[in-house]
């Protein structure tokens, strides 16, 4: 029979970030502002199946120093129905994760990088058929 998995020994990973969904940047703006927010050092950025996250670092204020929840027997369904294994101990919650103002600069020009080959791709096709 499969083990089952329990956040016994665990460090409390889930109850030290806060995730947010966040719209996907669309303009020059938005990602500037994004840009901007990633040079506090408790804010990062995540994609997760193609939606944008905000993860604010710190601990939740009902955590006691031995990584137990005070609030246990009351604690939010959000906190209720977060279990392993579908939780950040036992894999990746994120698909590409942005730590710093570079690695989303990086990802940002990457992306503008792929739009421009996929447009000189798309001319040469029109010319090649004389439209
Ligand atoms: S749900 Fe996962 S991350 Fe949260 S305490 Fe349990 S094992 Fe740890
Ligand atoms: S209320 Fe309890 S379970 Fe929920 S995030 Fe805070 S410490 Fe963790």
């Amino acid at each position: 029979m499969k083990k089952k998995e329990t956040c016994e020994g665990c460090p409390a990973l889930c109850c030290k970030g806060l995730e947010k969904e966040i719209p996907s940047p669309k303009t020059k703006l938005d990602r500037e502002n994004l840009v901007w927010q990633l040079h506090f050092v408790n804010t990062k950025f995540f994609i997760r199946s193609r939606k944008w996250y905000e993860l604010s670092l710190g601990d939740c204020g009902y955590l006691d120093a031995n990584n137990l929840c005070t609030v246990y027997e009351r604690r939010p369904d959000v906190c209720r129905n977060h279990n392993p294994p579908e939780c950040e101990r036992f894999g990746d919650i994120f698909d590409v994760m942005f730590d710093t103002p570079e690695d989303l600069l990086k990802h940002f020009q990457k992306a503008k990088d792929k739009r421009k080959k996929r447009g000189k791709s798309k001319s040469s096709v029109k010319k090649r058929r004389g439209s």
